[in-house]
This record gives structure tokens, C-alpha cells and sequence, in this order.
């Protein structure tokens, strides 16, 4: 047994690992794109996107969630020929064909019928799974690796394996993966678990359940992009974004929200619906209009509202009192460009005639990077009217980072370049930090902590070197006699 990374090793993103069961067989654990700075580390974008291993041993793919950087490099797998199944929660199978669509459109291909091929391939091959229930996989025993040339057939029993998915707590779908190799003499008492944690949730995340730890795992690959630091105000954060967005609205401006498509926009209507249904005596908060301002937010909120059997409990009490938490009166979904362009207009003319309801508007990319809120930017950054809100971690090099950067300076406005364009930045800027969807270095912790039977050896990945390497220690003085390793 060896497990092989062919991404998340140096920073968060491309995340894809390989668990080598034996000679003939292995599985993939996500197959995720490099974004980012991480990918122009990458010498070119071919070596970037490519699948550069060996592929004829593996026998399926398992998706742990679809975030484009565990999920974007699927169309070169099927490019280059993987015909296995891939296994995915319900919720993760249904949102797939979505996100994947999305990529090709926006960095692959605009020709219709090859994305059509694609989907159908994904679609064909994909095999949504229930959470905590065993699925046995189906392993080449009898030596017919169809690719290479056969190796000298393996002694003794075939090994068996099969997989569990359980919750995640990160995105709608998420699931860390075990799996359980079994009749190896290799293993203690025969058996060997290896868990894969995906990318973990922090308790207290608006919609979704906190994940529980499982109860035995020999081998943790696990995710440290908080390895070193633990989240501040995530109890009072709904607090901050009521008090940010009451004292933005004040001069009738604009309140923007960059955020992404899937997870954060759920979460955030989810927040404000709760912050209106408390606010009853309050004609501010029952007129204000909330604008998502993206189709692929509409679709990935629909599948929310298909999979309300994941909600967290405090959601599914409020869906049984009557409440909807993500479909609400003063919610509008703009869909078209032609919309997305009118509504623009409409809120700059109506700023003119100083006669604006109040409005937030929500819309991607989550740090600004492109999406419909750049056209928002170039329409309302030079505006003091205007509120720029951040309720995620904003990359380097990212417009994003550049507005909370230079935004904000009390005494001289700073500026940043959209499209070759300079804007002085005139609009607030403000910070929420409570909304963080991955576990922090405590939830880390925990997450090894309280299982039943502990690993003797961690594999750490998904992290900065920093993270990583703090996380590694915590872990050691945890666990003073496994194996803790920084993944290479
Ligand atoms: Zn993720
Ligand atoms: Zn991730």
C-alpha cells in the first residue's frame, strides 16, 4: 500500500491522490485543478492541467466535493481514458455535471457539442453514493491490466476494498472518504483503514452539520489550509454583517458582496433571511432587495433545496415553522446577461434620483477574479456611496486582495486597475472572518482526537508551508508514536 499525491502538496489547490492498493490496482481521490498563483508556478498551462501519471491501475475516482480544485482536472481524466466509475455523494453527483459544465465553458472550450461529450461520459461513469454506507470496489485480481504489460501475479488472497463516505460539514455534498483494505497479510489483524478528509467544515457553519470524526482510521491524509490558526467571532458574526449592512445602507448606497457561486452564497442568504425574519419592526430591513446575480448561484441554490435532508438541524427547524430559508420574498435571482446589465443600470439611475431602495448584491467570483461582480466594481468602486463587503479569504494577486488592500484609507483613497482601467476606490470596504467553510487548527485537532482508534501515520496536505508545518507538530505532541509527514 503507498499513497501517491499528484497535487495539494505545495498549497491548497490541485488536490488528487493516489492510494496504490497493489500492483494492479489503485484509486484516485479527487482530481482537482491548480489555481491561482499555484498554477503559474506550473511551467505551462498543459502541464498544469494534464494527467502526467500512469492511469491503467486505477480502478475508480472518488470525489470528496466539487470545488473546482478537487474536481477540474475530471475532463482530462476521461480524455485520457479513464472508463472506472466515480463515486460521489448524491449531493456531490448532482451539483458535478453543473460546476464541470461551468469550467469547461469558462477555461476549456465554448464548442457545444464537445462539452455535451463530456457530460455524457461524466454522467455515464458517475455513481452517487449515501453517506455511511459501505460500497465494495471492484479490483483487478486476475491480473488484466488492460494499458501495461502484466506484472507477475500477486501471491496468497486478492485484497479486498471498499469505501464509506461520511460528512464533511464544508459544502453541500462534502464527504471525507474511508477506505478499508482487507485479507493482506500486511495489515495488522488483516485489515488496514486509510482515511481521506477532503476538505474539512468548522462547526457553526450556517446550513450544514459539523463532521464527526471517525471511529478508526490506521492512515489520515488530511487538509491543513488552517493548520495554524484558529477562526475569531464565527458565534457573533451574523451580528457584524447586520451591523455593517445597517450602517451601508444609511446613504442609500450599494452593499456588494463577492462570493462564490457554491457554499458561500447559500450561506449568506441563509444569514440574511435570518436576519429579516428577526428584524420585523424594522421598515429598513423589510425593504431592502437582495440581488444574487448569478445563474450558476440560482442552479447550485436549487440543489440546496433539493438535498434539505443535509441541512443542519437549526435549518430544518426553520423550514418546518413555515420559513424558506433560501427561496424569501425579497430575494431576486438575475439570470440572463441582458438582466445583469439592466440591473446595473437600473441602481445606478436610481442613485441619480436619489429615490434606491436599499440593496445587497451577491455575485461571483468570490475574489473578484472575474464574474459579474467586476462589472459591479466598475460601476460603483468610485462611488462612497458604496459598500464592498468580503466575507471570504481574498488569494494574492487577486483584485480581491487589491481592493481590501488599498481600499479603505481614511486619509488618501487608494486604487486599483480593472481591465487596464484605473479606479480610485471611494466605497467602504469591510471584513467578516466568521465565515471560513474549513475546520481550524482546534477543529483540526479534534478531528483526530476523538476517534475511537487513532492513526499511526498522517499524511498532511492542502496547506501552506506554514500551516502545514504547525499542524505537523500539533499532531506530534497529540500523537507521540505515529509517523507525522508532510506530504511531498
Ligand atoms: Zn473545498
Ligand atoms: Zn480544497
Amino acid at each position: 500500500m503507498k499513497i501517491q499525491h499528484h497535487g495539494a502538496v505545495n498549497g491548497v489547490t490541485g488536490s488528487c491522490h493516489q492510494l496504490h492498493i497493489d500492483k494492479n490496482n489503485s484509486i484516485l481521490i479527487d482530481c482537482g485543478l491548480f489555481q491561482g498563483d499555484e498554477n503559474s508556478d506550473k511551467k505551462d498551462i498543459e502541464t498544469s492541467l494534464a494527467i502526467n501519471f500512469d492511469i491503467s491501475t486505477v480502478r475508480a475516482l472518488i470525489i470528496t466535493h466539487c470545488h473546482i480544485d478537487h474536481v477540474g482536472r475530471i475532463p482530462y481524466l476521461l480524455a485520457a481514458g479513464f472508463k472506472g466509475p466515480i463515486y460521489a455523494t448524491k449531493a456531490t453527483a448532482a451539483l458535478l455535471p453543473l460546476v464541470i459544465e461551468d469550467a469547461l465553458k469558462v477555461g476549456v472550450t465554448r464548442n457545444k457539442s464537445i462539452i455535451k461529450a463530456c457530460l455524457k461520459l461524466l454522467k455515464a461513469q458517475l455513481v452517487p453514493l449515501e453517506y455511511k454506507s459501505w460500497q465494495a470496489l471492484e479490483l483487478d485480481t486476475a491480473c488484466s491490466a488492460r494499458n501495461s504489460v502484466c506484472p507477475e501475479p500477486l501471491k496468497g488472497n486478492p485484497v479486498k476494498a471498499k469505501i464509506k463516505l461520511q460528512i464533511a460539514g464544508h459544502i453541500l455534498g462534502s464527504a471525507y472518504v474511508e477506505v478499508e483494505l482487507s485479507n493482506s497479510p500486511d495489515f495488522i489483524k488483516g485489515k488496514h483503514r486509510i482515511v481521506f478528509s477532503g476538505d474539512l467544515g468548522a462547526p457553526y457553519t450556517p446550513l450544514l452539520p459539523a463532521p464527526k470524526s471517525p471511529y478508526r482510521a490506521d492512515t489520515l491524509v488530511i487538509e491543513s489550509t488552517y493548520g495554524d490558526k484558529n477562526h475569531q467571532h464565527r458565534k457573533d458574526r451574523t451580528k457584524q454583517l447586520q451591523n455593517i449592512i445597517e450602517k451601508a445602507v444609511i446613504d442609500n448606497g450599494v452593499v456588494l458582496i463577492p462570493a462564490f457561486s457554491i457554499g458561500r452564497t447559500q450561506e449568506l442568504l441563509y444569514e440574511l433571511e435570518k436576519i429579516i425574519h428577526r428584524q420585523t419592526n424594522s421598515i429598513m430591513w423589510q425593504n431592502i432587495d437582495i440581488i444574487v446575480d448569478s445563474p450558476m448561484a440560482a442552479k447550485f441554490t436549487e440543489q440546496y433545496n433539493n438535498f434539505k435532508d443535509l441541512w443542519d438541524a437549526e435549518a430544518k427547524r426553520e423550514m418546518k415553522s413555515g420559513r424558506h430559508p433560501l427561496s424569501f420574498e425579497q430575494l431576486y435571482t438575475v439570470d440572463s446577461h441582458k438582466e445583469h446589465i439592466q440591473t446595473i443600470e437600473y441602481l445606478a439611475k436610481s442613485r441619480e434620483f436619489s429615490k434606491r431602495k436599499p440593496a445587497i448584491v451577491i455575485a461571483a467570483s468570490g475574489m473578484c477574479s472575474g464574474g459579474r461582480i467586476v462589472n459591479y466594481l466598475k460601476a460603483f468602486l468610485n462611488d462612497k456611496t458604496t459598500d464592498i463587503l468580503f466575507v471570504g479569504y481574498q488569494a494574492i494577486g487577486t483584485l480581491g486582495r487589491d481592493i481590501q488592500k488599498y481600499g479603505n484609507k481614511s486619509n488618501k483613497a487608494g486604487y486599483v486597475f480593472i481591465d487596464g482601467k484605473r479606479l480610485i476606490i471611494k466605497a467602504g470596504v469591510h471584513t467578516i472572518s466568521g465565515y471560513s467553510a474549513h475546520a481550524d487548527q482546534n477543529g483540526l485537532i479534534n478531528f483526530v482526537k476523538r476517534m475511537r482508534y487513532k492513526p499511526q501515520h498522517i499524511k498532511i496536505v492542502h496547506g501552506d508551508e506554514e500551516a502545514k508545518a504547525i499542524l505537523a507538530n500539533k499532531y506530534q505532541e497529540l500523537l507521540p508514536n505515529a509517523k507525522i509527514e508532510i506530504a511531498k
